[in-house]
């Protein structure tokens, strides 16, 4: 192949700076003052659905709502650097967070266990926004150790009937749709007992009851299952087979990648930190701690995003790391925690103030804006290190892993 072929299939950075130039226009121009104020005030681990949705439908329209997907299912195609220039310009413009049961979580499953049938059903909603998902895995008793879980499915007919409940189900109160691992055998290993059912959350007998996380948000709940009937065509995969794929899904949960987001959160901290000490001279011992915990937190977000790219590039093409979403998700997880840790402290007396996000837009704030969204994070960032797998369970999983290969 002569050079300047091989050379033009390589983007440039100009090319890049093309791409970064159309993502900005887009930003520019999709991102109401509403969505941009409700993306900044977003305290929890995604904005609420009232806000994410309309995002998620101008990304829809531009054709931008599911980059990671094939491209004959409306993926984009976009290099490893174009997914993380995308990603980073959302959080830099302060995009709203969006939920990711959808189009990150069930759709990998959908598109590698569903039939063709199941993907023409499932898929399309998913992409233009007219679903909504929420993951039905934890059960009180099974988190860490989910194959205990006991939420039953009886085969009757056409149909499952289910009976059970499910806990910690993020968004459940906005999803229409739910995808539930549910208990088919009591015979052999728990693991072999699990099935994976995609189904409406308007079914008769589904009960949705809120659960208020330590910051006053409305994120979790509970969701009970009474003689539910579900159409048996719901089960993804085979019968008591449900474990692989749940497996499969968690891989696509924890294989996000953090440093977007961290990296706008940091440059968000330093306007912070120079508006807080702006009348404090230079050599004040706390401006000088807090100076320093911010360079330390740059060089941790760089680490990572190089991680994360390596990783991702390498995705691309076809080579896998077992470990890496765990190894991801354990980092992130720690940095996200430490900057909110950063933010109340520049925070200062100010992080005790409480005023509900929808509320805080119709008065004249006597404190900086960031203040009220420091401890609402914090709080909230409490819980990055239970969802998804706890760090204790991460850390296990790289320990096997390297242990299995030495
Ligand atoms: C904000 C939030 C959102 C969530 N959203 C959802 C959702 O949408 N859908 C859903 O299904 N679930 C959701 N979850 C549930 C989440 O997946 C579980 O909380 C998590 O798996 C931990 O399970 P658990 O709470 O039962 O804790 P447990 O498993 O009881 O763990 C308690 C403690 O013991 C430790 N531990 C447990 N086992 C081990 C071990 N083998 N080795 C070392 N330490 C161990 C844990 O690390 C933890 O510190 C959410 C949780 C939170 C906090």
């Amino acid at each position: 192949m002569p050079a300047t072929t091989a050379a033009a299939a390589i983007p440039s950075d100009a090319d890049d700076a093309g791409f970064r130039a159309e993502v900005r226009r887009f930003l520019d121009a999709a991102l109401t003052p509403e969505l941009r104020l409700a993306g900044r005030r977003t305290a929890g681990i995604f904005t609420d659905a009232p806000a994410g949705r309309p995002w998620f439908r101008a990304l829809a329209k531009q054709g931008w709502s599911v980059p990671h997907w094939p491209v004959e299912w409306g993926g984009t195609g976009w290099t490893a650097r174009q997914h993380d220039i995308f990603a980073s310009e959302c959080a830099a413009a302060h995009a709203p967070a969006l939920a990711p049961q959808g189009v990150r979580m069930v759709a990998p499953v959908v598109l590698a266990y569903g039939t063709e049938e199941q993907k023409q059903r499932w898929l399309p909603g998913i992409r233009n926004g007219d679903d909504y998902w929420c993951q039905g895995y934890s059960e009180p008793g099974s988190g860490s150790d989910l194959a205990s879980l006991q939420c039953r499915a009886v085969r009757d007919g056409d149909h499952y009937v289910v009976n059970g409940t499910k806990i910690w189900t993020t968004h459940a109160q906005w999803a229409n749709r739910i995808f539930c691992l549910v208990r088919t055998s009591t015979s052999g290993k728990p693991q072999q007992g699990i099935s994976f059912l995609l189904f409406d959350m308007d079914l008769p007998g589904i009960t949705v009851r809120p659960i208020i996380s330590i910051s006053g948000d409305h994120e979790l709940n509970q969701v009970f299952f009474d003689d539910v009937r579900v159409p048996a065509s719901a089960l993804l995969g085979q019968e008591n087979q449900g474990w692989i794929i749940a497996k499969y899904l968690l891989v696509h949960e924890r294989g996000g990648t953090y440093t977007p987001a961290l990296r706008a959160r940091l440059v968000r901290l330093q306007a912070m930190a120079t508006a807080a000490f702006a009348t404090r001279p230079a050599d004040d011992a706390e401006r000088q701690a807090v100076a320093t915990g911010l360079a330390d937190a740059l060089c941790r977000v760089d680490a990572l995003h190089a991680l994360e790219q390596q990783v991702l590039a390498d995705r691309m093409r076809g080579v896998d790391h077992p470990v890496a979403p765990n190894v991801g998700k354990l980092l992130g997880t720690e940095l996200r925690q430490h900057l909110t840790e950063l933010a109340v402290t520049i925070a200062g007396p100010y992080a005790a103030a409480r005023l509900p996000a929808g509320e805080a837009g119709a008065h004249a704030l006597a404190l900086p804006e960031d203040a009220l969204w420091a401890m609402g994070t914090y709080l909230n960032d409490r819980a990055a290190s239970i969802y998804a797998g706890t760090n204790e369970v991460q850390r296990n999983l790289i320990a096997q892993h390297l242990l299995a290969a030495h």
